[in-house]
């Protein structure tokens, strides 16, 4: 593979990927912004822009009032599909290079009772259905990121042990898709891939220009975390690093769904959260959330959250990061 081989354009083990990339989440940018952030000598930066260039992937503007050239990512020249796939919902997004969605479908799904033939198919037509909508030819796509809610083997692109997920453990989520479509897949845990986009186009992306380190962590269903070190994602050595949901808690009997007793997310999770609201709500003990039962309204993390910043639904909150372990096992993993 030359380092210009567009089945691989964003390579960043090579030099021209490491460019790209560096133009793609900080762009437009000045040469010499270039040869700043990447340490490397001016006429080197200027060789492998000018091959990028040539090879479609980067093109010029000029800022108005401004003479020289900035150069930017040609964000028309290729696409990736983006695939969130969660517990209840499906969601599927086709991006430019400059991982701006352009358009997106999804539905609901449910991976307790569907197997991933079944939901990896859906997967196959929604970005069909993505692609003729777009108008794109064969070779437009240059890649494919699926996010799992579960532990994943990066290198194999499969799912190792997911909990609730049955059917679907080392099923080859990568090889089923590579076979769908000529470009590379890559398979993650959902919560690394939120931290990834944290790191190159959010929150943290200040922090990882830094090689920096920061914890994400998802709340919702389930509980996970993202852990970025050094500007680097760690996976661990099983790919379950951040799989923080089904730590046991010490002495809590609460019987998870994963089969276990005092998981972190069977105590803190969505669910719990749930049923802690509607124990309070038919207890009296918070009116906000008795009235909000009345309406038949769910009472989920939604309703959980608008009650909490009222101030009216927080002793749910509060029992839950009071519950002793629950507050230690957050400290030690931000520590
Ligand atoms: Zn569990």
């Amino acid at each position: 593979m030359t380092e210009f081989d567009l089945d691989d354009p964003v390579n960043v083990s090579t030099t021209a990927g490491r460019i790209f990339k560096i133009i793609r989440d900080h762009g437009p940018l000045y040469g010499k912004d270039i040869v700043r952030r990447t340490g490397l000598a001016k006429s080197t930066v200027s060789a492998y822009v000018d091959r990028l260039m040539s090879v479609g992937l980067l093109r010029e503007e000029i800022p108005d009032g401004m003479k020289r050239r900035k150069l930017k990512v040609a964000e028309s020249a290729g696409y990736v599909v983006g695939v969130a796939l969660g517990q209840s919902h499906l969601s599927v997004a086709l991006c430019d290079l400059e991982a701006e969605i352009i358009d997106s479908v999804g539905g609901p799904v449910d991976l307790v009772r569907e197997g991933p033939e079944k939901v990896l198919n859906r997967v196959v037509s929604y970005a069909r259905e993505l692609e003729q909508r777009a108008g794109l030819g064969p070779s437009a796509l240059f890649g494919i990121g699926f996010g799992l809610p579960s532990p994943v083997d990066y290198s194999h692109g499969v799912p190792v042990n997911p909990p609730v997920m049955p059917g679907w453990d080392r099923f080859p989520v990568a090889s089923f898709l590579a076979q769908e479509f000529t470009c590379p897949v890559f398979v993650d845990n959902d919560v690394n891939v939120m931290a990834l986009a944290e790191r190159d186009k959010g929150a943290a992306s200040d922090l990882a220009y830094r090689k920096g380190s920061f914890l994400l962590v998802k709340a919702g269903t389930g509980i996970g975390a993202g852990i970025v070190i050094n500007g680097e994602i760690y996976r661990g050595a099983k790919g379950a690093a951040g799989d923080i949901g089904h730590i046991g808690i010490d002495g809590d009997t609460t019987l998870c769904r994963c089969g276990n007793a005092g998981c972190l997310e069977a105590v803190a999770g969505g669910r719990a959260l749930a049923v802690r609201a509607r124990a309070a709500a038919r207890e009296g003990r918070s009116p906000y959330l008795a009235e909000a039962l009345s309406r038949e309204e769910a009472l989920d993390a939604e309703t959980l959250a608008r009650g909490a910043t009222m101030g009216a639904a927080i002793l749910v909150l509060d029992e839950v990061f009071s519950h002793k372990n629950v507050g230690m096992l957050m400290r030690k993993i931000s520590d």
